[in-house]
């Protein structure tokens, strides 16, 4: 039976058996049982499916998984120790050293470095392009060794929108997959698969989990992307693995091949795999997903209009006011509403923000955004403070920007205490 959003996040990935546990179990096992050597050989060589060791599967955190997928609209998805780790992964799957692509440069400033530092040690390059250049501009940057594009629904901390329609259609006139972060937005808010793109990554430690308890990520594959139409761009993929026997993904696994090589080989061999004492919290989360994203956007509305209004504020961007330069683009991709972060400059120097956020109360100065808790972090200084100031730019964050990520208390409260900070400037 087709279900809803709501119901998935209830009863999505784990039904109980006769006289087995309501609630999904914790198998906090690294191991499992086998009756002979045989049966295990066979799972080793990947010609049966079982668990045999967590740090390749679980049934805890593939139940999550699965109900990560069934959200998303995916075919497989596979949870990883962070977002960090999920973003890693997602591009480390099909990308190695000589190997090129292409990222919108509104994006968290953790990706930032992983992309723009990190990934580049391995020798894998990539190109920050702005997502307001034209067509042209953009499609200037592809390579014949491009693998993949890469953007964040909604832009942690700018705010902005990526085009995703535009940028499917783009990355898959060169041959390439479009891989997108729906961390801020979630699957209540937008999927990304029903506007053209391949792969999803979320940091689930945001508003999956929204209790901020545990750190957590995840990649969701929809099967779509026909790797085989590119068969020579993905030999990751397309020519046999010599570390399984020279088994091939593409002809043993079809359209599941991308996401069962992120468990075969890179788990395997890189092993970032959330406890399952983590998963059942985050599967605790998701279980009111769907209630708590409609409570984030219609507080964050309200406490946007008020910003908005306030002589004290030099400006607001919030997806789905009309001042927004995304307003048209949050109208298509979030016609339910965005998520709760909104950014805003104060009027007044830097160090009068910084008292506003001293001076609030039950507000928190907290490096994580996106749970219950509304909560106030200053970029520049804090999150992406290892950027320069020129790559604050690029990535869409001026000096004076304050990240508030509007939770799920009374909003009337969160005003309030806005208000009282604001007084006190
Ligand atoms: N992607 C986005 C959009 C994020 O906001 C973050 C963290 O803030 C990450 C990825 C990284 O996730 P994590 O902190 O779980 O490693």
């Amino acid at each position: 039976m087709k279900k809803n959003l709501e119901t998935i996040c209830i009863h999505g990935g784990w039904k109980a058996g006769k006289g087995e546990p309501q609630q999904l179990p914790i198998y906090q096992s690294t191991t499992f049982r086998y009756e002979t050597s045989d049966q295990m050989a066979k799972l080793f060589d990947l010609e049966e499916n079982g668990y045999f060791y967590t740090r390749l599967a679980n049934p805890t955190n593939d139940a999550v998984a699965k109900k990560i997928a069934a959200l998303e609209g995916g075919i497989g998805a596979v949870l990883t120790s962070s977002g960090q780790a999920a973003n890693f992964y997602a591009i480390f799957n099909i990308c190695q050293a000589g190997d090129h692509f292409i990222t919108s440069n509104n994006i968290y400033g953790g990706t930032f470095n992983l992309f723009g530092v990190t990934l580049k040690k391995l020798g894998i390059e990539c190109t920050f392009i702005d997502q307001d250049w034209d067509d042209e501009r953009i499609e200037a940057e592809f390579r014949p060794n491009t693998k993949c594009f890469f953007g964040e629904t909604i832009s942690n901390p700018g705010g902005r929108v990526f085009d995703i329609e535009r940028f499917a259609k783009m990355a898959h006139k060169h041959g390439v997959p479009l891989i997108v972060d729906n961390t801020f937005a979630t699957p209540i808010n937008c999927r990304p698969f029903e506007w053209g793109a391949d792969i999803v990554t979320h940091s689930t430690t945001k508003y999956m989990d929204g209790h901020a308890s545990q750190v957590g990520g995840c990649v969701v594959d929809s099967g779509n992307f026909d790797w085989e139409s590119q068969h020579d761009k993905f030999p990751c993929l397309t020519e046999p693995d010599e570390s399984y026997h020279g088994l091939t993904y593409t002809t043993a696994f079809g359209n599941m091949s991308y996401i069962t090589k992120m468990v075969v080989q890179l788990m395997r061999d890189l092993g970032s795999i959330p406890a399952p004492q983590n998963s059942f919290l985050l599967n605790i989360g998701l279980e009111t997903l769907a209630l708590r994203m409609r409570q984030h956007c219609a507080n964050a509305q309200k406490v946007a209009e008020w910003l908005e209004k306030n002589e004290k504020v030099g400006w607001v961007n919030y997806a789905t006011l009309p001042s927004s330069p995304d307003y048209a683009l949050a109208q298509k991709y979030l016609p339910n509403g965005a998520c709760g972060v909104i950014a805003f400059g104060l009027n007044g120097s830097r160090e009068e923000a910084i008292r506003f956020m001293d001076n609030l109360d039950f507000i928190s100065i907290v490096t994580h955004v996106a749970d219950a808790r509304t909560c106030v972090l200053h970029p520049a200084s804090h999150t992406h403070r290892q950027l320069s100031e020129e790559q604050l730019r690029e990535a869409g964050i001026s000096p004076d920007l304050v990240r508030l990520s509007v939770g799920i208390e009374n909003v009337d409260d969160i005003i309030a205490d806005l208000q009282q900070a604001m007084d006190k400037m």
